[in-house]
């Protein structure tokens, strides 16, 4: 096992911009650390440049202490899983799981080798398929062969590039499962890059947002959540997104779009006569018809365009006319956030019982 350190980590492409900007990092030993963010922000660079197979333009990357930035990615001793799963297609299942014990220079005895591909095909249920070529087995099962290949010798970390990205919901949803129970049973150090909410929420001690390289906030995923550090980490976790809204300070209200709800606490006097914006989570809405308003709730009629109905809850989008007055703040917090977030529609996670419909003006 290892702890790797990331200090002030840089990767230039040629003399373009920064694919990762001085980003540091202190992963301990045996922690599970995941890395998100929108397409093209890094990760998987920094991925890459801590298994070896990228070079690091600056910055130094310590494993144990030790400085490796020049090390060959062999010598490092950290195991890799891809996306793609990079099997061998001549190889057998279990051909394939020992390829790297064969690899080590430190000759592992065969009787070894076969010992431990039994029990990496154990812990992984692929003992019947070790006579397989991987053609012929489903996606989740070659996913599982890349597993039991990176798990087979004692690696010091295991590095998930997106593995499960080429699976469908429901395989993706039970191979989830199985990696975090081999994480923990194995108690392997483990950085794994995803841009799927659910896999950053449930798998990660803790999450580290990246943006155009630069690393946002790094937290447990109940703090990303709950006190996300700026406007993008609170717009980029959570599914459906955060909800932002234009708001202006007026005595004791907020004015929304909708009407006015009483101003919270921690906006106090000072702010009179801004302009703010307000973030609230889907959930953080209720159907007025079905549910009992808490004390102090607002309350609000508007047209709802679209519902969509998903069995244990419903989802209603509501379009938004902002005042003229904070078009120019929306547009500002467009470009700050790429159009990433969701600004004339409000959407609101309702109960699955709700009535609301298409259309309706509720
Ligand atoms: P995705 O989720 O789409 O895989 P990512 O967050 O993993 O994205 P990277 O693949 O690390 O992002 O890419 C970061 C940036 O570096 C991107 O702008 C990308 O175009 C650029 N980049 C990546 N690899 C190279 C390369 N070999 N040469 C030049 N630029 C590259």
């Amino acid at each position: 096992m290892a702890r790797i350190e990331l200090k002030n980590i840089v990767k230039k492409y040629g003399d373009g911009f920064p694919a990762v900007n001085d980003v540091s990092l202190d992963i301990a030993d045996g922690e599970f650390v995941i890395l998100v963010g929108p397409s093209g922000c890094g990760k998987s660079t920094l991925l890459r440049m801590i298994v070896g197979l990228e070079d690091i333009t600056d910055g130094d990357l310590l494993i144990d202490g030790k400085r490796v930035n020049d090390l060959a990615p062999r010598d490092r001793d950290l195991a890799m899983v891809f996306q793609n799963y990079a099997l061998y297609p001549h190889l057998t299942v279990g051909e394939n799981i020992a390829f790297p014990l064969r690899l080590n220079h430190s000759k592992v005895p065969e009787s070894e080798i076969r010992e431990r591909v039994q029990r990496a095909a154990d812990m992984l249920e692929l003992h019947e398929h070790l006579d397989r070529k991987p053609a012929n087995l489903s996606g989740g099962q070659r996913q599982r062969v890349a597993m039991g290949r990176a798990i087979v010798r004692d690696a010091k970390a295991f590095l998930f590039d997106e593995p499960l990205s080429n699976l469908d919901a429901k395989l993706r949803g039970q191979m989830r499962t199985e990696i975090a129970r081999m994480q923990r049973s194995l108690a392997t150090t483990t950085v794994y890059v995803t841009h799927d909410q659910t896999e950053a929420m449930t798998l990660g001690d803790r999450v580290a947002v990246l943006r155009k390289g630069v690393l946002q906030q790094v937290a447990s995923p109940r703090e990303l959540y709950e006190q996300p550090v700026n406007l993008f980490v609170a717009g980029f976790i959570g599914s459906p997104p955060m909800n932002f809204l234009p708001a202006r300070v007026s005595g004791t209200t907020l004015q929304l779009p909708f009407g006015e709800v009483p101003r919270p606490e921690q906006v106090d006097g000072s702010y009179e006569g801004k302009l703010l914006i307000v973030g609230v989570r889907p959930e953080h809405f209720d159907d007025a018809e079905v549910t009992e308003a808490p004390e102090g709730a607002a309350t609000f009629q508007a047209d709802v365009d679209v519902t969509e109905w998903l069995g244990n809850e419903l989802y209603a989008y509501i379009p938004f006319e902002a005042a003229d007055e904070t078009k120019e703040q929306l547009a500002e917090l467009d470009r700050e956030l790429d159009g990433e977030s969701l600004r004339s529609q409000l959407v609101v996670t309702l109960d699955a019982m709700s009535g609301v419909r298409d259309g309706d003006r509720a």
